[in-house]
């Protein structure tokens, strides 16, 4: 079939979406309307479109697929374009269509009694766990993007967040799901059934894909009870091996009740309090590292407070613990989140940086850092580390920033090596070299070194049996043919 004009694409696009359901750079629209969907969080890439489609119905997500299907027309679904790899950013060819789901944002059911959510793709996280909330349950994905990040994007990622520990990473979350296939064909299993092995489980094929196997239109997601008491602490360690080993008493003492349990590093508080307004170090005199940890119950009579008290007073008689702050209200504990929270925006601003998303054993975590700043201090000079993350899921954020005084240039440009010891220590531990970000644009490389040659040609079988004529998110996790 001869390839259709760009008139002729938005021709067709816009007798499926409507005037008002496309975004072109051409007049009565102009390019700066496009902008903000052509580039990602973190700058990494700017991409050109041939337009933006805003579609307000699964029909339209299944009658823009066909159509961009039968003539050949790359796909990039967006949400809230908050990808830390450039998984939502369209190439430089101006031939992609960006898909915006922003405007497919209904709860359409919620049911207390059965504990779950049927939620549409461009839902907002934070607007999810609103709808819970009110309805007296908890929806547990919880990420520092939740404002702006949308329930599609948190699917097509398996997002992780601060609450993995307890509640799992978003696959754990999910009950069924709505997809529009590359021919516009839709996959509708919006069930909320717990049990059901009846043959393969198609919809963990699309958890975690990126968008190269389908858009997701919806989903039905588990909800948990309420939780109605806290207890939360900033403690001061003297080394990431007291933060394992605190971990696994806290676990153990309180009931499994520990939801969070974050390592942040002195440079973490340096950095928060010197860029993020209102954020104060809640501790008087600074210490190498420290954890934000937080026990929940449901049930608000649970003595989590003390019970954590009681676990930090034996800490610190062993020296496990240097010092902690117990928030003693609601402000407190934002506080403590706050700074938490605002670690990667502080990075932003104090210069270049160099990211690495990795996990390996929770174990494994102390020798890890170790072996890893020993690198950095003999090989970086121009960078200086900033290891936080979620400990009790083996996931560090080992990240690089630029040194003070330091040439932004010529640091980032030791991107390349820098990136290939640490995923090789990552390797020598066991570990992965992304743990929760995904692949995007950014790592394809690295999955073609480091996984094995089995599971590519997995990959590339089940790309081509979904997706036969590559449109979907062409060149993101797999190369494009
Ligand atoms: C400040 C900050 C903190 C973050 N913290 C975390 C964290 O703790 N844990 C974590 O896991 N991530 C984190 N992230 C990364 C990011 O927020 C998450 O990956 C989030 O889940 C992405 O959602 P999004 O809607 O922004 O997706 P986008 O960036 O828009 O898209 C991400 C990928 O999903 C695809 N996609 C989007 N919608 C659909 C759809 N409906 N159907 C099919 N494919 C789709 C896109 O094509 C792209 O490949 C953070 C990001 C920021 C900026």
């Amino acid at each position: 079939m001869p390839s259709l004009t760009p008139a002729q694409v938005l021709g067709g696009l816009e007798r499926i979406l409507g005037a008002e359901g496309l975004l072109t750079g051409i007049a009565p629209h102009s390019q700066t309307d496009l902008e903000p969907y052509l580039t990602d969080h973190r700058r990494l890439y700017h991409g050109h479109a041939l337009a933006v489609a805003l579609p307000r119905t699964v029909t339209q997500v299944m009658d823009l697929l066909a159509f961009c299907d039968r003539h050949r027309i790359g796909v990039v679904p967006q949400g809230g374009n908050t990808s830390y790899c450039g998984g939502a950013t369209p190439d430089e060819s101006g031939r992609q269509v960006v898909v915006s789901l922003s405007r497919l944002s209904r709860v359409r059911r919620l049911d207390p009694l059965d504990y779950s959510i049927v939620a549409e793709a461009g839902c907002v996280l934070a607007d999810i766990q609103r709808a819970a909330d009110d309805a007296q349950r908890l929806f547990p994905l919880s990420l520092g993007s939740e404002g702006t990040c949308q329930l599609g994007g948190n699917l097509s990622t398996n997002a992780g967040g601060v609450h993995v520990l307890r509640y799992g990473m978003m696959r754990d979350l999910v009950l069924g799901l709505e997809v529009a296939l590359a021919d516009g064909r839709l996959l509708s299993s919006l069930g909320t059934l717990r049990k059901d092995n009846t043959g393969y489980d198609m919809k963990s094929l699309f958890l975690g894909a990126e968008g190269t196997l389908g858009i997701i239109t919806a989903a039905s997601l588990k909800l948990f009870p309420k939780l109605r008491a806290f207890a939360t602490a900033f403690a001061a360690l003297p080394a990431p091996r007291a933060a394992v080993d605190l971990l696994a008493r806290l676990r153990d003492a309180s009931g499994d009740r520990v939801s969070s349990f974050e390592l942040i590093p002195r440079i973490g508080v340096d950095l928060t309090t010197r860029h993020i307004p209102g954020v104060r170090d809640p501790l008087d005199t600074p210490y190498p590292w420290y954890v934000l940890c937080e026990l929940t119950s449901p049930r608000a009579a649970d003595p989590l407070e003390e019970l954590l008290e009681a676990s930090l007073a034996g800490a610190l008689e062993e020296k496990l613990v240097l010092n902690a702050a117990v928030a003693r209200d609601q402000r407190d504990r934002a506080a403590f989140w706050k700074l938490r929270e605002t670690i990667p925006e502080a990075q932003r601003l104090d210069g270049g940086s160099l990211k690495h998303d990795i996990s390996v054993p929770v174990a494994s975590i102390p020798d890890f850092i170790e072996r890893g700043s020993r690198w950095i201090a003999d090989n970086v000079p121009e960078g200086r580390l900033v290891a936080y993350g979620h400990v009790g899921d083996g996931n560090l954020h080992f990240n690089l920033n630029q040194a003070p005084g330091a040439d932004r240039a010529a640091f980032l440009a030791r991107e390349e090596p820098v990136k290939r010891a640490i995923h090789e220590l990552v390797k020598d531990f066991g570990g992965s070299f992304s743990a929760e970000h995904g692949i995007g644009r950014l790592n394809v490389g690295e999955l073609e070194r480091y996984a094995a040659p089995v599971e590519l040609d997995l990959m590339r079988a089940v790309k081509r049996a979904l997706d036969p004529n590559g449109i979907l998110n062409p060149g993101k996790v797999l190369r494009s043919n």
